[in-house]
């Protein structure tokens, strides 16, 4: 486990009864992690807890444990939870749902998981035969409450998990409305891995006296990991990646994107470069996500591109690198990310691809770590030097972090401008410029593959002809369309004709016969 103390006490000294000791015990644990040793006895006396932790500090179990306890005694009454648990992912729900079977092997509590993607009626079924513990993310719960599926008024625990995270993804308010459907009178635990002001903010509306537990310094990235950054031009990145994936000894790695379409590009590059590698994201239907944590949890693949979002809280120990194929936006991020190697004692590498114009957001992870990331050449690969520029505009619209084209990519097929290399004698002094930590060992680089084309880098399925495809109107154009296409008479129209608008060409939809009830009179 990776944060313990040498004065932690004994699982036995926290006020833990023997069935959860034994199970414990079952799961290999000896002694309990910082946080946990800090939070257990707090819970079991009924306080309100404030804790800054993050996932792989065993924060869990520190709330897992002690609910488990407290809820020992009591039954549930049909629809009415006992005690509820709010995390942001399905993922991290699912993982929470684990713990309480693996301590609670002893304790025949029921629980119950309330997520989206997954049947509702198995879940209200549950819910109907009364549950100890309900797992839910906020707004599948809501929406089973406004269907009137569920009681809120028998909650005596209350357990935030993640609330840094719940905030960056807008559920914030979903939380305010259901912790207002819950009694007054309540426990609340509340845990972030960051505890900013607005999350502060947040946590005093819900917690009454409560005591802060904290692990690890707030800004910290675990010192067992090897951090690396590259600058290139935003074309080589990929080359970049695959370069690295290819000579360092990499068991398992979290590539992560800025954007979850970019997350879908780049895993589609990698699969086609013959990488083994799953993607995961926000927009990915249930089953799907389940089969991509699959197969990177079993080692099928060995390589998963993800969102920030969607990999926050996935419980993966031995993760022997972290990719950020785009440098972070928000400096924090850098930290969860990076996190997710080097975990568990283990040894791990993180490498950041920036382009220069990531400078201000480099500096602002610099800052927050207060360390330099040591700078890395790749072989094959210009070197460039980080811009203090703020990023452009580019034609296309992509800004800072929202734009609508894909990354990587030229974009209608020319070449944008490779940024100057800066003149080796126009450097700095060795003396003055920052230490270059030296570049992890390399087999000699494999030759520079031919600048992939345009499709592949795009890896965008091929838009049909203009022609065959209707105009995109908002609807109510699209009625209006229709009615005038049916004041022509498709019947009496000759192909010959051709249509206004269409040259020669006469689109095929356009003979499509329409039903009387897609004439919309009245559309909204
Ligand atoms: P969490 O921070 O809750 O995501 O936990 C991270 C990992 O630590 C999980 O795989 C837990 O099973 C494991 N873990 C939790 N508590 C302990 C402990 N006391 N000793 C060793 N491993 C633990």
């Amino acid at each position: 486990m990776t944060v313990t103390t040498d004065n932690t006490p004994d699982f036995s000294d926290l006020g833990l009864g023997p069935s959860l000791l034994k199970a414990v015990e079952e799961a290999g644990y000896t002694r309990p992690t910082t946080i946990q040793a800090q939070a257990i006895p707090v819970v079991l006396m009924g306080r309100d807890v404030l804790g800054c932790a993050q996932t792989g500090t065993g924060k869990t179990a520190s709330f897992t444990l002690p609910m488990i306890e407290i809820l020992a005694a009591g039954r549930a009454k049909a629809r009415m939870p006992r005690s509820l648990i709010l995390c942001p992912t399905r993922e991290l729900a699912a993982q929470v749902a684990e713990n309480f079977d693996k301590y609670g092997k002893y304790h025949a509590l029921s629980k119950a998981l309330i997520i989206g993607g997954e049947s509702m009626s198995d879940q209200v079924a549950l819910l109907d035969r009364g549950v100890d513990v309900l797992i839910a993310t906020p707004g599948r719960l809501l929406d089973m409450f406004d269907r009137g599926r569920i009681l809120l008024n028998d909650v005596k625990v209350l357990v935030i998990d993640e609330a840094d995270r719940m905030l960056d993804m807008g559920f914030i308010p979903d939380v305010q409305r259901i912790v207002s459907l819950l009694p007054k009178i309540r426990q609340t635990l509340f845990f972030s891995a960051t505890l900013g002001p607005e999350i502060k903010r947040i946590a005093d509306d819900f917690l009454m006296n409560p005591k802060e537990v904290s692990v690890s310094p707030q800004h910290s990235t675990a010192t067992t990991v090897e951090a690396f950054l590259a600058v290139v031009d935003e074309i080589d990145k990929r080359e970049t990646l695959r370069h690295i994936i290819r000579v360092e000894a990499v068991k398992n790695a979290f590539i992560f994107c800025n954007r979850k379409r970019d997350v879908d590009i780049l895993y589609r590059s990698l699969s086609k470069h013959g990488f083994d590698v799953v993607q995961f994201h926000g927009d990915m239907a249930q089953p799907a996500r389940v089969e991509a944590l699959g197969k990177f949890k079993s080692g099928e693949a060995r390589l998963m591109v993800c969102s920030d979002v969607a990999a926050r809280g996935i419980d993966i120990s031995a993760v022997s690198h972290v990719f950020n194929f785009d440098v972070p936006i928000h400096a924090e991020d850098y930290v969860h990310r990076i996190g997710r190697t080097g975990r568990a004692g283990l040894d791990g590498r993180a490498y950041t691809i920036a382009t220069p114009e990531d400078g201000k957001h480099v500096v602002a992870i610099e800052t927050l770590i207060k360390a330099q990331i040591p700078r890395i050449d790749v072989e094959g690969v210009p070197a460039l030097e980080l811009s203090m520029e703020p990023r452009k505009r580019r034609a296309g619209g992509r800004g800072d972090d929202k734009g609508a084209s894909p990354r990587g990519g030229r974009r209608g097929g020319e070449r944008p401008e490779r940024a100057p290399r800066p003149e080796r004698t126009e450097q700095a002094p060795a003396a003055e410029r920052p230490e270059r930590a030296p570049a992890p060992e390399r087999q000699a680089a494999p030759e520079r593959p031919a600048r992939p084309e345009r499709a592949e880098r795009g890896e965008r399925p091929e838009r049909p002809e203009r022609s065959d495809r209707p105009e995109r109107s908002d609807r109510r154009d699209r009625g209006a369309r229709r009615r005038r296409v049916d004041e022509f008479g498709i019947g009496e129209m000759n192909h010959a004709d051709g249509v206004t608008g269409f040259g020669d060409h006469f689109p095929d939809f356009m003979a499509r016969e329409v039903p009387p009830e897609l004439l919309v009179k009245d559309e909204k």
